[in-house]
């Protein structure tokens, strides 16, 4: 049976095993430019803008180099990490007490990407859904989860491995699915224009059943 993860007294955290993970350690690798290289690229941005044909003599457009990199900077902050994620709750029954695979599904969880090829949005909701181990974790972590790898530049497939590998990493559930839909500004904006969706979806460790795999996806699809 699909269910809603439970609420769990906030009392009772634990430290979770993939605590050392560097990717969601905020304090390992927070970006830090200084004041003169935010100036330089405020002129590059500025040399650019204004050959592809904006007029930045305007008091609309006089500030918009700074707050494109401003804006840029809040986009890709998943670099910085989260140490925020970095705690979890034990499972109730230790999650596998009875033997039967109960899955916990959380979703959808929108999201906002950078294409790493052309730098422009992807954008979409995230399903995730595991099987507990010994440890839980809560609705805001999963979306903290996915923020971190989503503020980024990246590519839909890797989005969707990092999610589920961290989330394995971290509270070392039986198993773990993700179901990623995005949309791509990148073929939106310019070429062929279309406005396809496109779907991708990660399996780990007990999501290798058929069974279970189709359990994820008719729940997911009830909610949509
Ligand atoms: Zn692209």
């Amino acid at each position: 049976m699909a269910k809603r993860s439970q609420a769990v007294d906030p009392t009772n955290v634990i430290e979770l095993a993939g605590a050392s993970l560097p990717a969601v350690r905020a304090h390992l690798a927070p970006r830090d430019i200084s004041d003169q290289d935010w100036q330089r690229y405020e002129g590059y941005v500025e040399e650019i803008f204004g050959a592809l044909g904006l007029d930045l003599d305007t008091p609309g457009t006089l500030n918009t180099p700074e707050r494109f990199l401003r804006a840029l900077f809040d986009a890709t902050s998943g670099y910085d990490g989260d140490d925020k994620l970095l705690t979890a709750f034990p499972a109730e029954n230790g999650g596998h007490a009875d033997g039967i695979a109960s899955q916990i599904i959380e979703g959808p969880v929108s999201f906002v990407c950078l294409c790493e090829h052309h730098a422009l949005p992807f954008y979409g909701t995230a399903h995730i859904g595991y099987i507990a181990g010994e440890q839980i974790i809560g609705i805001s972590k999963l979306t903290r989860l996915v923020r971190l790898y989503a503020r980024r530049f990246t590519v839909q497939e890797r989005l969707g491995e990092q999610i589920a590998d961290t989330l394995v990493d971290l509270i070392s559930p039986r198993g773990v699915a993700v179901h990623i839909e995005a949309s791509h500004l990148c073929t939106q904006m310019r070429g062929v224009e279309e406005h396809s969706r496109t779907v991708t979806t990660f399996w780990r460790g007990a999501f290798e059943d058929a069974e279970l795999r189709r359990e994820f996806l008719d729940e997911i699809r009830s909610r949509a």
